[in-house]
């Protein structure tokens, strides 16, 4: 794997701890490998292992990790963030019921994921409907009315009267029904080809055009590696489309094609399938494919496990130089905060922070942003006023809110949350107990 050629690599630089120009370029070649035998686009590669290189050269070198470690979360951190970063949501219509269309080839899985995708809605309290516009296959329909009998989901097919024969009717007269009848999303089912042709791209246009959806989703398989690049592409021009969905995740491809399409479309991943059963359906997860990719969950949870004890160490530090000089500035404050923002996806740990427990609160929704405007402020006062934050006087205060673009009343609320940390933690201090769930304390 990645991580033992990576190691393999790195057998002679434990203890230098910087990245040299060669240390880089031989990572760079590994990951290009691994990358590649992820059947992730050779133009994709090209251009990630580039990006990887920039920022290697740029970082910092890290205390808490070897190099060998801190290269592969940079690779990591840049896989999840072409991945689509965050997962994005489903857009519902604002009135009327939500139109969602599935395109992509046939046996892509188009007509099981549209099950599934209605009975994880159904789940969320939606009453959606299938529609069977795809009137290429012989079974098409029956298999989409047997998928959505699977799942309770009601399935609007063609009969006399509403389209036989026309997948455009079919989607127009589907919407309508599902206004009578109070359905709230719309999933279309359309046809597809084993290749790509140009029949195919005007049909599922012409129902795109008709029913307008809010969403069409391209459904393409895992497994035809290095062939999605294209096909998404040509869907792409063809038909358009905001979101794309994994299918047959639960066989052993790597997943490259998730980066594949996402780099060269720039249309998030929304959604994964992986498997036969109905359940077997979910939203895409950007960090689980990027470990997937990289076929390095293992390493990755190493080098958490390494930045959480560093992180530990550090404010064992921070807590014994509060105890031996009774000091505590405005500059451990700040990184106080930036550990809860390191940290704050790990809630569970934070009772081992000095003071934190005052924010456990404010943990679940911490806002990432406060972070930063905390630091610009901190970031504007003078290293005097860091050490001893008593000098900050009105005339101090109203220069920081201008050097930060902030208004006084924030360095107030600032400097007010400083002194409050200070005496908790001096509380805690005179307690004698010393930290509470601090490792190693006395
Ligand atoms: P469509 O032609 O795009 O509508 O594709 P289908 O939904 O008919 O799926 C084609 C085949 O792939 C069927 O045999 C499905 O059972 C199978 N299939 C679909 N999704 C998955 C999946 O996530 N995992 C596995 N293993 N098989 C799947
Ligand atoms: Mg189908």
């Amino acid at each position: 794997t990645l991580s033992d050629r990576l190691a393999d690599t790195f057998k002679n630089l434990r203890g230098k701890g910087k990245l040299s120009e060669a240390d880089i370029d031989a990572t760079a070649r590994e990951i290009r490998i691994a990358l590649l035998e992820a059947d992730v686009a050779l133009p994709v590669v090209k251009e990630f292992v580039a990006a990887v290189k920039d920022r290697a050269r740029g970082e910092e070198v890290s205390q808490a990790l070897n190099p060998a470690q801190q290269i592969i979360k940079i690779v990591n951190e840049e896989l999840v963030t072409i991945l689509g970063g965050e997962t994005r949501r489903l857009r519902y219509a604002k009135t009327g019921p939500t139109v969602i269309m599935l395109a992509g080839l046939q046996g892509a899985g188009k007509t099981t994921l549209a099950a599934k995708l209605a009975l994880w809605l159904k789940d969320q309290g939606k009453t959606p409907i299938l529609v069977a516009a795809d009137l290429q296959r012989p079974n098409a329909v029956q298999q989409l009315q047997v998928n959505g009998e699977r799942v309770g989901v009601p399935v609007f097919a063609p009969e006399a009267g509403n389209g036989v024969g026309n997948p455009v009717e079919v989607a127009r007269s589907a919407i309508d029904e599902a206004k009578r009848k109070l359905h709230d999303v719309v999933i279309i089912d359309t046809a597809g080809r084993l290749g790509v042709d140009a029949e195919l791209m005007k049909q599922a246009a012409d129902i795109r055009d008709a029913v307008q959806p809010d969403e069409v989703l391209f459904v393409v398989d895992a497994m035809i590696g290095q062939d999605a690049v294209t096909t998404a592409q040509l869907f792409l021009d063809g038909v358009g489309y905001d979101g794309v969905v994994l299918t047959k995740l639960d066989g052993d491809a790597r997943g490259g094609a998730a980066l594949s399409i996402a780099s060269i479309t720039g249309r998030p991943v929304m959604f994964a399938s992986a498997g036969e059963k109905m359940t077997d359906f979910d939203l895409f997860h950007p960090d689980r494919m990027a470990s997937r990719i990289l076929d390095m969950g293992d390493m990755l949870t190493l080098i958490e496990q390494a930045e959480k004890t560093f992180d530990q160490e550090e404010s064992r530090k921070a807590a014994e130089k509060l105890v031996s000089t009774g000091d505590f500035t405005l500059d451990d404050f700040l990184k106080q905060m930036q550990q809860i923002r390191k940290l704050g996806s790990m809630s569970k740990i934070m009772g081992m922070l000095p003071g934190m427990g005052q924010f456990r609160d404010q943990l679940d929704n911490f806002d990432e942003r406060e972070i930063d405007r905390i630091q610009a402020i901190i970031q504007s006062m003078t290293p005097a006023e860091r050490d001893n934050p008593k000098m900050i006087d009105g005339s101090r205060r109203a220069r920081i809110a201008k050097g930060s673009g902030r208004q006084v009343s924030d360095v107030n609320q600032l400097v007010d949350r400083f002194f409050e940390a200070k005496k908790m933690m001096q509380q805690m201090m005179r307690g004698g107990g010393g930290m509470p769930g601090m490792p190693g304390m006395p």
